[in-house]
């Protein structure tokens, strides 16, 4: 049972009581360095849950602690990173600079399509260039391996390609906005943005709406379902969306004639226990940390 993934990033998290201006200086209060990149945090969740998982990115060559197979290098640029500055309030600014992994390209697609034909899902997002995303997403579509695309971080004009090879795309509030020019503040809206992207030609599409769970649209169905999730005391959200997408890809790949509500309504209980958690990767749950009726 694999699954793809890809990229992974560092990031580099200080806490300060409030966001820089330009050109100020301020003292923070913490300052640590985490793994991620949403491929590798949706890849971690998934694997945590039970399933054999793969990740196709690129790294800077000092990186040897990275022996996977599909883990390429190159001298010509850094690892990927993120610096992530968040306030006393919980908001954040972050800047990512995908580095290495923009210099993924057809060539390491080429090695690792053999992986790709075995697995039973493929889990892109935009943290590597979105024409290398795109042809990943059609690799797997074409070898009937089933695709999820997760548009983040967003970029207006997308390409419609992707919308054609994804068997489940999925977003949030923000992406849907900037995806439809809808605004999409609530359930309701939600559903109306579900309905255009997928006009655009995906087989489903899920909207995830943090504490009030996702919605879900069918392609054979009229109208979309509102499954809400389980009311939590969160103390830190970072990467909930991320471990929603790595829920799902395990329940796609272990369940795959689950109806889709299903696996959204239990990818949101897997999400609501790592927002009640400090951090991303750290507060993914690992199947012995959840009821055996999500398995
Ligand atoms: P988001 O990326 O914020 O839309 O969150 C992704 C998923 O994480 C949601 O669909 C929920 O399943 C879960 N989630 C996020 N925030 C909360 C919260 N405050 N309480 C419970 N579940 C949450």
């Amino acid at each position: 049972m694999l699954e793809c993934f890809f990229v992974v990033v560092f990031f580099h998290p200080s806490q300060a009581p409030r966001l820089p201006k330009a050109g100020e200086t301020i003292h923070g209060h913490k300052f640590f360095i985490g793994f991620g990149g949403k491929g590798a945090n949706q890849c971690i969740q998934a694997a945590r849950l039970g399933v054999k998982t793969a990740m196709i990115c690129k790294v800077w060559k000092g990186h040897e602690v990275f022996s996977q197979n599909f883990v390429w290098q190159t001298s010509d640029a850094a690892t990927g990173a993120a610096s992530i500055t968040v306030n006393d309030a919980g908001e954040n600014a972050i800047v990512i600079v995908a580095g290495a992994n923009m210099r993924l390209g057809e060539e390491e697609l080429q090695k690792a399509l053999t992986a790709i034909r075995k697995a039973k899902v493929l889990v892109c997002q935009l943290e590597i260039s979105s024409q290398t995303s795109l042809r990943a997403l059609q690799m797997a579509h074409d070898n009937k391996v089933r695709t999820i695309f997760n548009p983040a971080p967003a970029i207006p004009d997308l390409d419609f390609g992707f919308y054609r090879v994804s068997d489940v795309f999925c977003c949030n509030e923000s992406e849907a906005e900037l995806l439809t020019g809808y605004s999409v503040n609530n359930v309701e809206d939600a559903h109306q943005a579900a309905q255009e992207l997928l006009r655009r030609g995906c087989t489903a599409v899920i909207i995830t709406l943090g504490p009030q769970g996702c919605v879900v649209l069918k392609a054979q169905d009229k109208t979309s379902t509102h499954v809400p999730s389980t009311a939590v005391k969160a103390v830190d959200t970072t990467g909930a969306g991320d471990s929603f997408i790595g829920a799902l890809a395990f329940y796609l790949a272990h369940h795959p004639d689950m109806p889709l509500e299903e696996m959204a309504r239990r990818a949101n209980q897997v999400a609501a226990v790592s927002v009640q958690a400090v951090g991303t990767q750290t507060s993914f749950p690992f199947k012995r940390d959840l009821p055996a009726d999500l398995f």
